[in-house]
């Protein structure tokens, strides 16, 4: 499974099978993104990435990942945690994932509603 940015800088390549499939609704992902981000995580020793990415320490436990170059969102990271969540939407089809659940639902904007009977988590 491979993924880049818009402009090539950062390409990265996940070799183990992606866990928690998920769309975010947190303000911090509606503002990073400019909508909803669609992430899953695998083991970090499972996830190669070429390009250097910068990173913005959004909290004190996390960390989100960019291309500098073209500003493309495709990493997150909690700090104490040996996974690294990649961007779905940076993916190349066919991926075969399915979304399990949309989190943070309570933060998500007014101007949408989510009705695609999937699990939500506040
Ligand atoms: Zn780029």
């Amino acid at each position: 499974m491979k993924g880049h940015c818009n402009c090539h800088a950062i390409e990265f390549e996940v070799h183990a099978d992606p866990q928690g499939a998920s769309m975010c609704h947190c303000g911090q992902c509606r503002r990073q993104s400019g909508g909803v981000w669609a992430s899953a995580y695998v083991s970090d020793d499972a996830l190669s990435i070429s390009g250097s990415v910068r990173w913005f320490q959004s909290s004190k436990n996390a960390k989100r990942g960019f291309c500098p170059e073209c500003g493309s969102f495709l990493f997150w990271k909690a700090l104490d945690e040996d996974t690294t969540s990649f961007a779905l939407g940076a993916l190349e089809n066919p991926t075969g994932l399915r979304i399990e659940k949309h989190i943070f639902v309570g933060d998500k904007g007014d101007y949408y509603q989510i009705t695609d009977g999937v699990e939500q988590r506040q």
